[in-house]
């Protein structure tokens, strides 16, 4: 199948989701998870209707930037994030979906300002206290959001999570629901500064179920673009 049919037939399964749980399907945002496809193949999803070209890791993101791949479509960064990395993606993409320590928001925040811009983020939740994983836990959160509204240059816009792979569907939407229930907590104290528009959970294999628990974002790779060729 092409990338085109691809996102076709993902679109399609993302309106049937959002239909089932009562949602309209255009308030779910399709990012494609770019990584190890070249520039041309991007702009092929993106010529296929993708909203969104989501990259992981900064090299790749220049690379490709520079070959213009995501002309047409925000840019998201979705990868883990090293600190001092964060000076080669501002100015670059609408969003960092993947803050997951106050020294990197901090970071963010220092050169947006000096950008004159106000980053838009989300902050990753790793829902399912992983020590392998990066983000912050659930506990910390409260503090975090805190933090994160004093600064004037970082916009948070909702949360991100990557939950623990268990094989079995219903036992991964155990996670999507506690990110759902935690995200509606965090909408509830109305921070400063910080609005809790988007949750953004769900891959290829999930992503269904993702929008059933209430994801507003889900990021799709190998069902856009095929399986990834690790060299
Ligand atoms: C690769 C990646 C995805 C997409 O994964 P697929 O299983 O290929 O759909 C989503 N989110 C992040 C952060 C990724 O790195």
């Amino acid at each position: 199948m092409s990338i085109a049919e691809n996102v076709k037939e993902i679109r399609e399964r993302i309106a049937r989701a959002a239909q089932e749980s009562g949602r309209n399907p255009e308030d779910i945002t399709l990012v494609a998870a770019t990584k190890m496809n070249d520039a041309e193949r991007v702009k092929e999803a993106v010529l296929a209707g993708i909203d969104v070209a989501g990259e992981n890791r900064v090299q790749e993101l220049m690379e490709k930037y520079e070959q213009g791949a995501y002309e047409g479509v925000p840019l998201h960064f979705i990868g883990t994030l090293q600190t001092n990395k964060v000076k080669y993606l501002i100015g670059k993409v609408a969003m960092i979906q993947s803050v997951g320590s106050l020294k990197c928001l901090a970071e963010i925040s220092r050169l947006a300002k000096k950008h004159d811009l106000v980053q838009d983020v989300l902050i990753e939740v790793n829902i399912g206290g992983e020590e392998s994983k990066s983000g912050i836990s659930a506990a910390e959160l409260p503090v975090f959001l805190e933090e994160a509204s004093k600064m004037e240059n970082i916009h948070v816009r909702g949360l991100m999570t990557i939950p623990p792979i268990l094989g079995k569907c219903e036992e991964n939407s155990r996670f999507f629901y506690k990110m759902h229930e935690l995200f509606v907590d965090m909408s509830a104290k109305k921070y400063d500064n910080i609005n809790m528009d988007f949750l953004s959970m769900g891959m290829s294999d999930d992503f269904e179920e993702a929008i059933r628990c209430g994801a507003n974002i889900v990021r799709v790779g190998t069902g856009i673009f095929g399986a990834r060729h690790y060299q």
